[in-house]
């Protein structure tokens, strides 16, 4: 071993990072340690206690198994061990990385509260038999809790927050770091005991306890190409796109929007890519250069924004809202309300569009994300802990932080959230983003003869529902309910 390494060998400890390209965790790896070998650890139960659902585990794994692939080109084993919860996972840690012989491990920061627990408890575990962890930032562009105001709390609007941002961190140097170069062979064991019956292997599974594999097409999961090369080639297609993207962004039947969310998320691609590629494009300006660029920049912040919110305010990781005076609201437990929603069998052909092609492709369109969430939170006044499970157990790009953002926006239970009298009309969206129903016919084509006109509100007819609620009622109800909060 040269001098210029720390540690004979490192490991570096994989979760929602699944990619070579500017990863810091492997980056910090490979300069500090001769040898480098991975590992990834499923924890089902806890995820499945996250309600994260099927897609998102399957284009986790599949991620997953492309990097296999590519830390193999460069002579870096990973391992894949299921255990069931991540208090598991600590125990395990320091078996694996005692019986690796590793002289440090490193991992990128994740921030929901589970994790951050997890994390600290595999810190303590190390320290026990003298093997330090290393945790990187590299989900956000800058650490959570960076930007301050000037009294040094957390900001809790959006905009304060973003013009912080820019004037704290706008300078920062985005450059993505390079992927690990091919290493020199080096001998690791093929499997490893662990835990007494857990096997660490180098195989990676279709699927995980308790988890239904969603089956593949053409190399294709729910229409998304899994991994990291398909996120750098969207990454690059997008591009092109980027200066449109203000203009086009609210309109689902155009794909106007960049669709990196899975890969963001699963980490097969950094925000620190997305953001290098939009300030190259706007010559190194955050705002006053292209609009579309600006704009998707500030799309960037929102998702800082809400990581930040998250490390800030810990409760809101523990199903509560930000504004503890909305827990009062009175919720509808309506069940049967809930399942229409959720099936896209409304009578609302927006809301329903919308849901089926949630179901359909593992995502939604932003514009729409908001209407359904409007829809179930306001109209049918269903609590909206309902729909970020129900979002988070069908999207493929489920992120706890943007997710519960989201929903509380939505609901008007967050922090800068939409004011409670302002409540969506589903017609009047529906009409004003898909003019033609296009996007309204592809995923309803029991609609597809309706007029344009018509499509939007459907005259009573076979094979399709009435609304299952007067908007214009539902929408008075709903703010005097929010109203009567301040009484
Ligand atoms: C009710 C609700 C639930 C949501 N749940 C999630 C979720 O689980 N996971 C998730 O990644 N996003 C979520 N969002 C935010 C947003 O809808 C998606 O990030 C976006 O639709 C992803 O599509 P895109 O990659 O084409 O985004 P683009 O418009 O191309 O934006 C680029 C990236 O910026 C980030 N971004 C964009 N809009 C937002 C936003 N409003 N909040 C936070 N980050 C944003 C995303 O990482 C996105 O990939 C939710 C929004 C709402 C209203």
């Amino acid at each position: 071993m040269s001098d210029r390494f720390e540690h004979a060998r490192g490991l570096v400890w994989f979760r929602t990072d699944l990619r070579i390209h500017d990863n810091t965790a492997l980056h910090r790896a490979v300069q500090a340690c001769h040898s480098v070998a991975g590992v990834f650890i499923a924890c089902p139960e806890t995820w499945q206690g996250h309600d994260e659902g099927d897609n998102l585990v399957a284009f986790r794994l599949a991620c997953l198994r492309e990097l296999q692939d590519a830390l193999g080109d460069r002579n870096i084993p990973l391992y894949f061990l299921e255990l069931k919860r991540f208090d598991q996972v600590p125990e395990a840690m320091a078996q694996i990385a005692q019986k690796l012989e590793v002289g440090a491990v490193f991992a990128n920061a994740e921030y929901p509260v589970n994790e951050q627990e997890r994390d600290q408890a595999v810190r303590a575990a190390l320290k026990e038999v003298d093997i330090p962890i290393e945790f990187s930032t590299d989900r956000t562009l800058v650490s959570p809790g960076a930007v301050k105001t000037n009294s040094g709390d957390a900001y809790k609007v959006f905009t304060p927050f973003k013009r912080a941002f820019i004037e704290q961190c706008g300078g920062t140097d985005f450059s993505p770091l390079p992927a690990p170069r091919k290493r020199e062979t080096e001998e690791w064991p093929s499997w490893l005991q662990v835990k007494g019956e857990e096997n660490l292997r180098q195989t990676i599974p279709d699927t995980v306890d308790g988890y239904s594999a969603v089956p593949m097409e053409n190399g294709r999961l729910l229409g998304w190409q899994p991994g990291e090369k398909a996120a750098l080639k969207r990454l690059k297609a997008f591009e092109e796109q980027v200066d449109a993207y203000e203009d086009e962004r609210d309109f689902p039947a155009i794909d106007g929007t960049s669709k990196l969310s899975p890969y963001l998320n699963a980490g097969a691609l950094s925000v620190r890519q997305c953001a290098h590629m939009a300030l190259e494009c706007n010559r190194g300006r955050w705002k006053g250069g292209s609009e579309g660029i600006d704009c998707w920049l500030g799309e960037l912040i929102w998702r800082e924004f809400y990581t930040h919110l998250i490390v800030a305010y810990p409760r809101i990781c523990k199903h509560k809202p930000f504004k503890p005076e909305t827990e009062a609201v009175p919720w509808s437990s309506d069940e049967l309300a809930f399942r229409r929603w959720c099936k896209g069998k409304t009578g609302v052909p927006i809301v329903d569009a919308a849901m089926r092609q949630l179901e359909k492709t593992g995502w939604m369109h932003n514009r729409l994300r908001m209407v359904v969430a409007s829809f179930l939170t306001k109209n049918l006044l269903i609590d909206w802990r309902w729909g970020e499970r129900y979002f988070m157990n069908q999207l493929i790009d489920g992120d706890f932080a943007s997710n519960n953002g989201g929903w509380q926006w939505a609901a008007s239970t967050g922090t800068d959230a939409v004011p409670y009298f302002r409540v969506f009309n589903p017609y009047s969206q529906s009409k004003k983003f898909d003019r033609h129903g296009e996007f309204i016919r592809h995923y309803l084509p029991e609609l597809k003869k309706l007029s344009d006109d018509e499509v939007h509100c459907p005259p009573p007819m076979e094979g399709y529902p009435p609304p299952i609620c007067d908007v214009k009622e539902t929408r008075k109800k709903a703010i005097e309910a929010f109203a009567d909060l301040k009484k």
